[in-house]
């Protein structure tokens, strides 16, 4: 099955917004093994996005429409789409009951547009909004409008559409994730090239802030086949990228490793100078933390670390705030403080200014000191201040996870 995404919106024509509902369909899709041809963008205007729903109906066994279900008069995506397929609207009051339900208040005449539903389609409820998406089909082909908010096409189309559309393919297709970190994507790209070139099951890399992610999709008859044959992929990147993975499925790094400390009763404290308490807030969004997170300290200047963490004055004056003898004095300044198990530090220059050529922006040292062991990472990150920042935490608890050897089994979700 080939498929086409169109987004209506003339908003996001001028640049005004991301196509993001795109993006999320193009990924979807992908994992579904439909293979996507085409994605365009057409502003509202009706004439316009007939041509385009035409050639993509022409070229395409599905067509999505992201965008344009709403009340207003630019929302034109439902009237064009019927009058391609020949099909005229009908008003139905419940969709009509479940609007007015929603927002509390009657609604106008005109916003009565949204009740309408081209014959023969099938309504896909909206749990997050008040336009409803509709699911098409004609001669051979399939046509899907979704409404544009992400927050109302992401659940629509994983729980209402994905379920039709593997009824349509009549397989089982069945995805699993496989999170890596502190690898680029190019490297993870070179170790698995063998099983990407793959077309059942497929394997595609993902990545976002410095997290890749594996996603290996299989299609097939049963469940039980599915997972068959999607074991031996996972061990393959299992076996070939083992230091970098640090879990499966729908977790994070930051999950990971305080899930583990959570479980171990190992408790934390912080001692942060580039990232003032980034790291402490990263922990503190972890439901439950409580019991373990201690306290967290930010000492930007170098009175505070003596002060506050008992970093030695000569190391400070001797080897600078950002070097890797600070480092470990802060993780282990912490821990005698606080009494903490683990103790975490970060002392860095996240830039922009402040480089120097022996000291460079975006160099960082992160200390993690565990019963008494102190281990000394050091960075050189890339990107703006902001991002030398978020990869600063990511690299943070990635340190600790490696430092607390946290076993592989662990990693099974
Ligand atoms: P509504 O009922 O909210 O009007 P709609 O289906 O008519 O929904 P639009 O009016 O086209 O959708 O867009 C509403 C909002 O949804 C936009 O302002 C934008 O914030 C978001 N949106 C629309 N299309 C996209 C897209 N392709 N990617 C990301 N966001 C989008």
């Amino acid at each position: 099955m080939t498929a086409e995404i169109i987004a209506v919106g003339t908003e996001l024509l001028l640049g005004d917004i991301l196509n993001t509902d795109a993006q999320f369909l193009a990924k979807e899709l992908a994992s579904l093994g439909i293979g996507l041809y085409a994605q365009s963008v057409v502003g509202d205007n009706a004439d316009r996005l007939k041509q385009a729903i035409k050639t993509a109906l022409f070229r395409a066994d599905l067509v999505i429409l992201s965008g344009g279900l709403g009340p207003t008069d630019d929302d034109i995506t439902r009237e064009t789409a019927a009058e391609v397929l020949g099909k005229s609207l009908i008003y139905h009051e419940e969709i009509y009951d479940a609007i007015v339900a929603r927002i509390r208040k009657k609604i106008s005449e005109s916003n009565k547009r949204q009740a309408m539903v081209p014959e023969g389609a099938i309504i896909l409820h909206n749990d997050n909004g008040t336009a409803p998406g509709l699911y098409m089909e004609e001669n051979g082909k399939t046509l899907i409008l979704l409404p544009g908010p992400p927050m109302e096409l992401e659940p629509m189309f994983r729980d209402k559409v994905v379920p039709l559309l593997k009824e349509k393919t009549g397989v089982v297709i069945l995805s699993e994730t496989v999170r890596l970190f502190g690898i680029g994507e190019s490297a993870v790209g070179e170790a698995v090239k063998d099983l990407m070139e793959s077309e059942n099951p497929t394997v595609a890399p993902y990545v976002k802030d410095g997290d890749v992610t594996l996603r290996i999709t299989a299609r097939a008859e049963t469940n039980d086949a599915a997972h068959a044959m999607i074991l031996p992929v996972k061990n393959h990147i299992l076996h070939r990228l083992y230091d970098y993975v640090y879990g499966f499925g729908d977790t994070t790094m930051v999950k990971k490793v305080l899930s583990y400390c959570l479980s171990q009763n190992l408790t934390l404290s912080t001692a942060e100078s580039c990232t003032a308490g980034m790291i402490a807030a990263a922990i503190g969004d972890m439901p439950g933390v409580s019991a373990i997170f201690n306290e967290g300290f930010v000492t930007y200047s170098n009175e505070a670390k003596e002060k506050n963490l008992g970093v030695p004055h000569e190391i400070l004056t001797s080897h600078g705030a950002v070097s890797r003898q600070t480092a470990r004095a802060m993780a282990e300044g912490v821990c005698r403080r606080t009494g903490s198990h683990i103790g975490i530090s970060a002392t860095g220059i996240a830039g922009p200014d402040g480089g120097t050529p022996e000291k460079p922006v975006g160099l960082v040292y992160i200390g993690v000191c565990i019963g008494g062991e102190t281990s000394v990472r050091k960075c050189l990150l890339h990107g703006s201040r902001n991002r030398v920042r978020r990869m600063t935490v990511l690299n943070a608890f990635d340190e600790v996870r490696k430092h607390l050897a946290i076993p592989n089994e662990y990693f099974n979700d």
